[in-house]
């Protein structure tokens, strides 16, 4: 794609969550205690360590809650999604988005956006590793490469972005893989995107396929809370007592993150059975990071939904959201294949 300067003066509305990138720290080397303080910037004290920011767009910051992503929870979704989609919707003339948030569950809010902020614009999602008092922080680059991406009318198009370490990710696509490492997000076999580069260029080389944002189906108008759908971790010797329990405690859904291609021990998928017979959709995933899992003879027979390549935390948003459209099985399945 073309490299972009800015052209015409762009407005980007920036969302503050919280996070290691908003954290303060005791003192240059905490690196690993500064969320205990509990002391933490807010969103526009954050942009005001980041006047460059406002040399690539007219900045609009707005607090929507500022805790650690452990305490981000799918409420807190559907609020960033609305303010975002009302914002946006309310002003024809903005650029994009951008969205600083803890690293923790970053990925999960940004697939969430993925699919819920009807827009072509940019919303662009980034963290930091290193809190703003330390040596070496990433936070201030990553506001300002979030900024300059949503600024840049080549963002357009290509669904919610997360940008960490120069790198420019699909939100779909992105996974944390590392616990302390500034590259810690990466896309497995399906690589970034683009870069937010060290010349000030955001620069792209592919485009996600998969339908998101303003080719979305899910409309969050009249939704007040998600169903509830949740994960069940397989291992070797993994039985169905965590699945027995999901499925007395009524959940909306349940995601098996499998082994390997996707299947798990004997008893574990036994206790998947009985969830289907009681009427839970389960979606199979595969918990090894890349790879499809198949429609295969067996999980067909079986009355399984499969999550294709989808990380089992991002296949739970989308049944999330599946679910408050429908319960059928076979358009849960054409959801996971499309989204
Ligand atoms: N504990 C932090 C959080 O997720 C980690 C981070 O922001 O990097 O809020």
């Amino acid at each position: 794609m073309v490299n972009s300067t800015y052209g015409e003066r762009s407005r980007v509305y920036l969302f503050g969550t919280g996070g290691t990138i908003s954290f303060v720290g005791e003192n240059r080397t905490d690196f690993a205690n500064y969320s205990y303080r509990g002391t933490q910037l807010t969103i526009q004290e954050m942009l005001a360590r980041v006047p460059e920011a406002e040399e690539v767009a007219d900045v609009v910051a707005e607090q929507v809650i500022n805790v650690g992503s452990t305490e981000v929870y799918p409420s807190d979704w559907l609020t960033l999604a609305r303010r975002i989609n009302e914002r946006m919707s309310a002003d024809g003339a903005a650029s994009g988005a951008a969205v600083t948030h803890g690293t923790a569950t970053l990925e999960e809010t940004a697939y969430f956006l993925n699919l819920t902020v009807r827009d072509r614009r940019p919303v662009v999602v980034t963290g930091a590793m290193r809190p703003p008092s330390a040596m070496g922080t990433d936070a201030d680059n990553n506001l300002l490469d979030a900024v300059r991406i949503a600024a840049a009318e080549q963002s357009a198009g290509r669904g919610a972005l997360v940008v960490l370490n120069n790198e420019i990710h699909s939100a779909r696509d992105v996974t944390k893989t590392d616990s302390y490492r500034v590259e810690t997000f990466q896309s497995g076999h399906m690589g970034y995107l683009g870069y937010s580069d060290s010349d000030g260029q955001v620069v792209y080389y592919r485009r996600p396929e998969r339908r998101h944002t303003a080719d979305s189906e899910f409309d969050l108008a009249g939704i007040d809370e998600l169903p509830r759908v949740d994960i069940a971790y397989a291992y070797a010797g993994a039985d169905g007592t965590v699945i027995d329990a999901l499925t007395d405690a009524k959940v909306g859904g349940i995601v098996a993150a499998g082994l390997g291609s996707g299947g798990s021990p004997a008893p574990f998928m036994a206790g998947l059975q009985r969830a289907i017979a009681s009427g839970v959709p389960v979606v199979l995933s595969t918990q090894v990071g890349t790879g499809r899992v198949l429609q295969t003879r067996r999980f067909m027979e079986q009355g399984y939904i499969v999550a294709d390549n989808l990380h089992p935390k991002k296949a739970r948003i989308l049944l999330m959201l599946g679910l408050t459209r429908t319960t059928d099985p076979s358009e849960l399945q054409r959801m996971m294949l499309e989204y």
